[in-house]
């Protein structure tokens, strides 16, 4: 399975629901979170559903790269500032006890100067 039609962030990918998109390519997609945490908070999402990181097979592993690769670019791109001064986090909530609410593996990109209102 691909798509799951009662998935918000499928939902958010086919644009059947707006997102503020900074990034889009052939299997991945970004967005502004609705409700950030810190100046800059983004997420970075697979075009596929992966349900979370307790479900990525061998076959997703360079996805997975590829999207880490690109968390540092988006970061500056939306006004994260550099390192060292500078900086951002990836945060992946996995599961329940892992806080997880949209079962729809992301990766939480957030920087910009503190403090933040979460994190
Ligand atoms: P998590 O708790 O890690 O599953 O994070 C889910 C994130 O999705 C939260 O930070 C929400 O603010 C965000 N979110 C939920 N719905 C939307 C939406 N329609 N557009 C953008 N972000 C969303
Ligand atoms: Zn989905």
């Amino acid at each position: 399975m691909s798509q799951d039609a009662n998935c918000i962030f499928c939902k958010i990918v086919a644009g059947q629901i707006p997102s503020r998109k900074v990034y889009e390519d052939d299997d991945i997609f970004a967005f502004h979170d609705i409700a950030p945490w810190a100046p800059v908070h983004i997420l970075l999402i697979p075009k596929r559903h992966i349900v979370s990181m307790a479900h990525v097979q061998p076959e997703d592993e360079a996805l997975i790269g590829r999207m880490l690769g690109l968390a540092p670019k988006l970061a500056l791109q939306e006004g994260a500032r550099p390192y060292p001064e500078g900086g951002f986090r990836i945060v992946t909530n996995t599961g329940k006890e892992g806080g997880q609410e949209v079962h729809h593996l992301h990766f939480h990109v957030m920087g910009g100067p503190r403090p933040w209102l979460r994190g």
